[in-house]
């Protein structure tokens, strides 16, 4: 057996320091590591930002039943949007893909792992964003580490948002261009940085288009016009736009009318666009060329699963066919936003359907969080090192396929909870 093999079986046996094994280095080190992880975990739970996963019995939607006999439960916690993950027709697409292109590939896309429902798939990306081509990965994380690494060298520079999301930081941090961090949304400190910048061969900005703890969304005309006059390129992370934002749900660069400006777009199919898995880049043939000879998470990392890839083609043909969809959470928003700033509440952001509901208070985040689930509505509270000290919040997100009704009950919960805590008057 392979010595790792030995030692993490070991591991999760427990053995201690008196078993046959404890002469061995591999017992030695693997009793330390579980010492040094207990310790790690207690930190955790100390700190008070300990994560626990809720167990879903059901389908992911508007409405849940939770492991262990919580049935009938609002769901207002999920990125589906746009109510597409459980939309029979996605459904139905995936059992085809399934079913006709089997479970897998067994392989990375250069060796055996490219089917037709890629290609196929890839094409219908980079029409949706008008973009020349398309490249898919195993998630946008991947996407996000691939991009930066591949594109920039010690020449170049990347200036990126303080707030943006994780794996645009990651990826970042993998390349060896020159790093500069700007103010959240602060165009000024944006212009000083390209200004210290100019003295690089390529600058790139880098944003996600809709930050997903405030529900804010970038202002992107003025950074492209920035990037124009200091020739900087820019980039955008749409997960939390795409399918949704702008008059045919193109995201934030339709919504902001720069779609022509915008050079390069990463996003992810496991939001809006059916919500199963998998990322992609889209922007100029010769960029998505190059990715696919040099992106480390494409070439390294399995081919997407016939079935994900059938989701997401399915979630694209029926934004293409009508915008019907894409405006179809807009209303909703605009009414869970306006009930409950009538009610007293502070609703973050701005006409996005992330609606992150204001109590400063960790603890108050916690408790109000807790107790909404206990009337049935399912949200979550977001408190340090998530957000800023100070800045607690309960994250509210609105779907197409929640009713009037349901966001009436969940305006009327947080009345409920908000009065109960000391959040309202
Ligand atoms: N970028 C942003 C802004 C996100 O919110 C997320 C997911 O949480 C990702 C990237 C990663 O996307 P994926 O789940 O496809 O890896």
């Amino acid at each position: 057996m392979w010595r790792g093999g030995v030692a993490a079986v070991g591991l999760l046996r427990g053995r201690g320091a008196g078993s046959p094994r404890a002469a061995s280095g591999a017992t030695a080190a693997s009793v330390q590591l579980r010492r040094r992880l207990e310790k790690e975990l207690e930190g955790i739970r100390g700190a008070g930002t300990w994560k626990n996963e809720r167990v879903i019995a059901s389908r992911q939607g508007p409405h849940l039943h939770l492991a262990g006999g919580g049935a009938g439960i609002l769901n207002f916690c999920a990125n589906n949007y746009l109510g597409l993950s459980s939309h029979p027709e996605v459904i139905r697409a995936a059992v085809e893909a399934l079913e006709t292109f089997g479970a897998g590939l067994s392989s990375v896309r250069f060796i055996c792992g490219t089917q037709s429902i890629h290609k196929d798939l890839e094409e219908k990306i980079a029409r949706f964003h008008q973009r020349e081509d398309a490249i898919l990965y195993a998630s946008c994380f991947d996407a996000n580490a691939g991009i930066f690494e591949a594109l920039l060298t010690p020449e170049d520079a990347v200036l990126s948002d303080e707030l943006n999301h994780a794996s645009i930081i990651d990826g970042i941090r993998l390349c060896k261009a020159n790093k500069y961090r700007y103010k959240h949304m602060d165009m000024q400190d944006l212009e000083a940085k390209l200004q210290e910048a100019q003295k690089h061969r390529l600058r790139l900005v880098a944003t996600d288009g809709a930050f997903s703890m405030d529900g804010d969304i970038a202002p992107l005309r003025e950074i492209c016009q920035l990037a124009q006059k200091y020739d900087a390129l820019v980039f955008i992370d749409e997960c939390h736009a795409t399918g949704f934002l702008g008059p045919n749900g193109r995201g934030t660069d339709e919504l902001l009318g720069v779609m022509d400006k915008v050079t390069i777009v990463n996003s992810t199919l496991g939001k809006a666009l059916g919500g199963a898995a998998g990322g992609y880049t889209t922007g100029p043939k010769p960029l998505i060329d190059l990715l696919r000879q040099r992106s480390r998470p494409y070439l390294f990392s399995n081919s997407l699963p016939p079935a994900v890839v059938g989701c997401a083609s399915k979630a694209l043909d029926l934004l293409m066919e009508s915008n019907a969809i894409a405006q179809s959470m807009a209303a909703k928003t605009q009414r869970f936003r306006s009930k409950m700033t009538a009610a007293g509440f502070t609703i973050s952001g701005k006409d996005h359907p992330i609606c992150p509901v204001m109590l400063g208070d960790a603890r108050l985040a916690s408790v109000m969080a807790e107790d909404m689930l206990n009337r049935g509505i399912y949200v979550i509270g977001f408190s340090y090192p998530v957000v800023p000290k100070g800045k607690a919040r309960i994250r509210v997100q609105i779907s197409a396929v929640h009713s009037d009704e349901d966001i009436d009950r969940c305006v009327e919960a947080f009345i409920e909870v908000g009065r109960k805590h000391g959040a309202l008057p």
